[in-house]
């Protein structure tokens, strides 16, 4: 089933499968557990492939502690 969603970023329309972006194979942007992780700190929904590989890149670019600060921040929403 394919389910029309918003990007929670940018508002750009796209279709979704599962529209959780820790199961979401609909879209073609490789992510690494930390990728996801880190984004759903962010956002709680899908997020289209720009999207995606924009959040993907910026965590690339942080500084090693923010990092590990967003890990636990993740962990206590738990
Ligand atoms: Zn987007
Ligand atoms: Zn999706």
């Amino acid at each position: 089933m394919h389910e029309s969603v918003d990007c929670a970023r940018c508002g750009a329309h796209f279709e979704c499968k599962v529209g959780n972006i820790t199961q979401c194979q609909c879209q073609a942007v490789t992510l690494t557990d930390e990728d996801r992780r880190y984004i759903r700190t962010q956002y709680e929904t899908c997020l289209c492939a720009k999207c995606l590989l924009a959040l993907r890149n910026e965590r690339k670019h942080l500084p090693w502690w923010l990092q590990v600060q967003q890990a636990f921040k993740q962990f206590g929403k738990r």
